[in-house]
């Protein structure tokens, strides 16, 4: 079943009978398109894409399951909006209310009169959840393209290199394979490595520093998001008791998710491995998230998580551990769930590296 075809099973379970689609996370997941700016219109009989002059050509490529219609200056999208909801015969349309920002509400109140707008319930979220074999073969390759810049960027780890540099690597090597970055690289290393969202910095990598790099692909729409910590130089036992310790928690938790658990029992297992070294305490954040055309998909592993995993989800799993003064761990993989178990995309070594590694 194509994403239309559920998206206007979704329609018909909630009772709505036209909707406009306009956040463009749920355009691209529904037409494949990847410019900026887009809109579907969808009923049970119809739909429609439209986008405007920029992306004549692009959208005729990328969307092949509804006709696209484009739109140029001095014409106004809200108008042509208008005129194609009055061409199929839309009186009544739905809309995202999550999503719409109140300034274009206002013009759609303005420039749509004649329209009754209702905003619609959540269609989205349950159904990016799950993806399709199409989308997950194109996670699979984001993930593999981590994965080589992983092997590329780890050989660059030695004394005297700055956050910024390694940071740069990834994204220049990305970019050379035509991808882009899912989003901005965290390198944070020594005590910086106790930050989890840290930004990366001119602090050049010392012997005895954690290095954290959490750093993902966008390839072909699609977003793979993987983390390693390593240690530069030599590894005091804390470094390796600690790194054990969220190595552990996360096996767990791989070992723990499958079809038919609850989101934050995944999470809690992570949790209680942590609580035996008395390092849950700096876990401060969910297990994972949701992984798809944009890194932070829907679906939580979380303590506060309603979800429950399913086939075809494709989740991170990265337990972390941020010791103020000390520094931090964080290890984190994309799995997609199966119907027997679980697929890891991600495959990088996940044994503490110590690098330079010795000659
Ligand atoms: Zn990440
Ligand atoms: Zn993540």
């Amino acid at each position: 079943m194509n994403t239309l075809e559920r998206l206007r099973g979704a329609m018909s379970t909630a009772g709505v009978q036209a909707l406009l689609v306009s956040d463009l996370t749920n355009v691209g997941w529904l037409t494949g398109f990847t410019g900026t700016y887009g809109r579907a219109i969808v009923t049970s009989d119809a739909a429609l894409f439209i986008t405007d002059g920029r992306y004549t050509i692009q959208s005729a490529e990328e969307v092949t399951s509804m006709p696209s219609v484009s739109f140029s200056s001095p014409i106004d999208g809200e108008d042509f909006l208008a005129q194609k909801l009055t061409e199929l015969g839309i009186t009544q349309l739905a809309f995202d209310g999550a999503t719409t920002v109140f300034a274009t509400w206002s013009k759609w109140k303005e420039k749509l009169a004649n329209v009754e707008l209702t905003p619609s319930p959540d269609l989205f979220t349950s159904l990016r959840l799950v993806k399709s074999e199409a989308e997950i073969d194109l996670i699979r390759r984001s993930c593999a393209l981590a994965d080589a810049c992983f092997e590329h960027v780890k050989r660059l780890i030695q004394p005297g290199v700055s956050e910024f540099d390694i940071a740069l690597a990834i994204e220049f090597y990305f970019r050379k394979q035509g991808a882009e970055v899912a989003f901005p690289s965290i390198v944070v290393s020594g005590e910086r490595s106790a930050r989890p969202h840290g930004k990366p910095s001119e602090k050049l990598l010392e012997v005895g520093d954690f290095v954290t790099m959490d750093f993902g692909a966008k390839l072909d729409g699609y977003c793979s998001d993987i983390t390693r910590t390593v240690v530069v130089g030599e590894a005091s036992a804390r470094h390796r008791e600690v790194y054990e310790l969220v190595l552990e928690a996360q096996l767990e938790a791989l070992h723990k998710i499958r079809a038919g658990v609850a989101a934050k029992d995944v999470d809690r297992a992570a949790r209680e491995i942590l609580s035996t070294g008395n390092l849950d305490q700096y876990f401060t954040h969910g297990l994972g998230h949701g992984l798809g055309r944009v890194v932070h998909d829907t679906g939580r592993l979380s303590a506060t998580s309603t979800d429950v995993v399913a086939p075809g989800q494709v989740w991170t799993i990265e337990p972390g551990v941020y010791i103020p003064g000390f520094g931090g761990v964080r290890i984190e993989d994309d799995i997609v769930v199966t119907e027997n178990g679980i697929e890891i995309l991600t495959h990088s070594p996940k044994e503490l590296l110590v690098l330079p590694a010795a000659e």
